[in-house]
């Protein structure tokens, strides 16, 4: 039987001029929409003198404010009698979602079913894409509840008729593989390596489950991870990045970047200062708009939204696999970014070296870091914790060495604050089960600012 290679032919392979068109035509109606039916939108082109009618383009996008996880925060109960941001009367929401975030206070989301929709759209053309097709079986190892990634997920597996398993924390992987023989299973990276890990334990190879693909999700990874869990499961691991408001990008099976379903979410990459558009290829802000169609509705309608995520647009050209809608970059969260003497560095960076194949030998892959004083004046120390399967037995001097080199990979700069010594570091090789991370809740934090004066 012939698999299909594309869920929405039509769109998913539109040449560039007609789909620049249609974003265009997707943004007029959008911000018409938003200027009627949004309360905070209403006030904020008044307040701000700008004519809605006078957005033609996604260009003109630049031209408008932007808005923040805060300005959600602050034009919501208790700061304001209503929730400014809800675009459709009550009746028409389907689903309220809470995102937390990493500061606290929870944002609401309102989802309508046609946000569903859209959003179950945007999954299946990824799911597609990357090889899914009818009776493939997913177990889905994300929460449900609150988390929109997952039922959306969900729901988009009925218009290619495949079978959910929603798995939530992936309770007993050993009897779930046995009983329902899974083709695929979705989660995050470290999941997958417990995962491994516990199907082992259990007499059963990965390799030998009868998966044939893995999603992951949840949060960005460095190349290192992702070559690891390939050889570990025998199968491609396949990136997705999406949020609560609706940024659903995913890899195709060819690996080059993530595909932005342009016709349903605008994305564009601003420089840090947030006041312009970056060139193609040059690393920046994700700033997403929500696009909707003549007649749509949509919850939660944004524009302009800063997702404090940084990327790059990789190609607007045609990829290999037939799709022309554009590629970026796997993002990162510039919450897991610090600076040390004027050098950037991230979450990734840490990870690259943690995952030097040969420390694998040893290490599960989880890790923590901590940045903290050194003794030297200006002088900063990474305190980089890794769960070591037989702490007796693991090559220390070794996965120190392979660490920093892998850690300082091809940056020059990086090279230079470690060579003098401004950035140092020391190890600590805990027992499995002897992380920090362990024992908190949340998303886990993998590279965490403890210098004095840091927020973090
Ligand atoms: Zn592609």
């Amino acid at each position: 039987m012939a698999v299909s290679r594309y869920y929405n032919e039509d769109i998913e392979t539109a040449p560039r001029d007609a789909l620049d068109a249609l974003v265009d035509e997707q943004v007029r109606y959008t911000v018409a929409y938003a200027a009627e039916h949004s309360p905070f939108y209403r006030s904020w082109f008044r307040s701000h003198g700008i004519d809605p009618a006078s957005v033609r383009d996604h260009e003109d996008l630049l031209g408008l404010p932007l808005v923040s996880g805060d300005t959600i925060r602050a034009s919501q109960p208790p700061d304001t009698p209503d929730f400014l941001f809800r675009s459709v009367d009550w009746p028409e929401v389907f689903t309220v979602h809470e995102t937390s975030g990493t500061s606290g206070t929870p944002k609401a989301f309102f989802l309508t079913w046609q946000d569903w929709e859209r959003y179950a759209e945007k999954y299946a053309r990824a799911f597609v894409s990357q090889g899914f097709s009818k009776g493939d079986r997913v177990v889905i190892c994300f929460p449900y509840g609150r988390n929109v990634g997952a039922n959306t997920m969900t729901l988009s597996a009925r218009a290619i008729g495949m079978t959910m398993i929603p798995g939530g924390t992936c309770y007993a992987p050993a009897r779930i593989i046995g009983r329902y023989h899974p083709t695929a299973i979705v989660g995050s990276v470290f999941r997958f390596l417990a995962l491994a890990r516990e199907l082992s334990a259990a007499g059963i190879q990965p390799a030998e489950s009868g998966v044939k693909r893995l999603v992951a999700g949840g949060e960005s990874f460095a190349p290192e991870s992702r070559a690891y869990i390939e050889e570990t499961w025998g199968c491609p691991v396949h990136n997705t990045y999406g949020s609560t408001e609706g940024t659903m990008c995913g890899e195709c099976e060819r690996h080059l970047g993530l595909h932005v379903p342009e016709d349903l979410v605008h994305l564009d990459i601003y420089d840090p200062g947030l006041r312009s558009f970056v060139p193609d290829g040059e690393c920046g802000r994700i700033v997403l708009s929500t696009l909707i169609g003549k007649g749509e509705h949509c919850g939660t309608l944004l524009l302009n939204y800063d997702t404090g995520d940084s990327s790059a647009v990789i190609s607007r050209e045609r990829c290999p696999c037939g799709r022309t809608h554009l590629r970026i970059m796997n993002p990162t969260r510039d919450a897991e970014t610090v600076r040390v003497a004027g050098v950037y560095f991230g979450r990734i960076d840490v990870e690259r070296g943690v995952f030097q194949r040969e420390n694998l030998e040893d290490l599960t892959g989880e890790y923590e870091s901590f940045l903290v004083p050194g003794d030297r004046p200006g002088g900063v120390v990474l305190r980089v914790s890794v769960e070591v399967r037989d702490p007796r037995g693991a090559d220390r001097e070794g996965i120190r060495d392979r660490f920093i080199r892998g850690f300082i990979g091809n940056n020059p700069r990086l090279r230079k604050i470690v060579d003098e010594g401004t950035l140092g570091f020391t190890f600590r090789f805990a027992e499995p089960g002897g992380l920090e991370l362990f024992r908190l809740t949340g998303r886990p934090r993998r590279l965490i600012d403890r210098r004095e004066g840091s927020k973090t």
